[in-house]
């Protein structure tokens, strides 16, 4: 239950017996086209990090916080330096509301950045170029993380434009580099303003969770990615006795791996879905190009989650 103030009102209700939960959720509802706009346009620019073959950020956060001003919201920077894109940095919001207090705080922290399309082949729409079809909107980003971002942005301002002041100060995060690392983005924040987030506030990420918002989640593995280079010696594939499979050796690692790993980290909780630790062979990267070459050289990943 949301108990707010409002400015020159009575905390529970209005004359007309509307409460500020009442008149929140009701510019929420009316703001439902403006909502699906937003992300039309966050869509258009894609956020790719240069871990992922991107230019980074900027463009979607220069064109959040210009929303957000127009909203009458300020936004501060904690812009983490990085050479690798055109800016210098990587961009990091915080869009604050004020409360009664400004301690313990209730933060949302939502991610700006989106992990690449891959084969456009592969999709019915165009990743980049948002479509609205039977209820549902379809490009990259829109679930992770941009329904997170988009609907975090106007519940602050609709607490703005209803004019209610919440007990205590509600605060947006809105990160880079989530999705590789986090270097540029929350741990740069928490490395640098170690008295951003006290250790009594509250923080809300909406990035994960089912299709009516009741799961809560409130314990997250731990994740561990390996890269796994197999040197072996290439030859032609009518005659292996003179080389070494880096393929075949590879294999073998892998299953190897599977059944060994499983052994050790045997451990379930059931705070986790699922309860185990996981480890899955992920991506490979392309070896010889012909079929007749016994490849010399496999480059693997393992992605563990324990
Ligand atoms: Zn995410």
């Amino acid at each position: 239950m949301i108990s707010c103030r409002r400015t020159n009102e009575h905390r529970e209700s209005d004359m007309s017996g509307n409460t500020d939960l009442d008149k929140v959720l009701g510019l929420l509802e009316g703001w439902r086209d403006e909502m699906v706009q937003v992300q039309v346009e966050l869509v258009k620019r894609p956020a790719l990090g240069p871990d992922n073959g991107g230019a980074g950020e900027w463009e979607r956060a220069r064109y959040l916080e210009q929303l957000v001003r127009g909203w009458g919201l300020s936004v501060e920077h904690l812009d983490a330096p990085d050479e690798r894109v055109a800016e210098g940095t990587r961009p990091n919001l915080v869009v604050r509301l004020a409360g009664d207090k400004t301690s313990p705080a209730v933060w949302v922290m939502a991610h700006m950045d989106v992990v690449p399309a891959g084969p456009e082949s592969e999709w019915k729409t165009p990743p980049f170029e948002a479509v609205v079809k039977d209820g549902r909107i379809f490009g990259r980003g829109v679930e992770d993380n941009q329904q997170g971002l988009v609907s975090s942005l106007f519940a602050l301002r609709a607490l703005k434009e209803a004019n209610v002041t919440p007990p205590t100060d509600v605060a947006l995060l809105l990160v880079s580099d989530e999705e590789t690392g986090n270097r540029y983005g929350i741990e740069y924040v928490l490395e640098n303003r170690p008295d951003l987030v006290g250790p009594s506030d509250i923080v809300v990420v909406p990035d994960s969770g089912n299709s009516d918002g009741t799961m809560l989640e409130v314990a997250e593995k731990t994740i561990l990615w390996v890269k796994f280079v197999i040197e072996g010696k290439q030859v032609h594939a009518s005659m292996p006795q003179l080389g070494l499979n880096a393929h075949r050796v590879s294999a073998m690692l892998v299953c190897r791996l599977d059944e060994e790993l499983r052994k050790k980290f045997s451990g379930t909780d059931p705070v986790f879905d699922p309860p185990s630790s996981t480890f899955e062979p992920t991506k490979r990267e392309a070896n010889v190009d012909n079929v007749n070459t016994i490849p010399g050289k496999e480059v693997l990943f393992f992605d563990c989650r324990i």
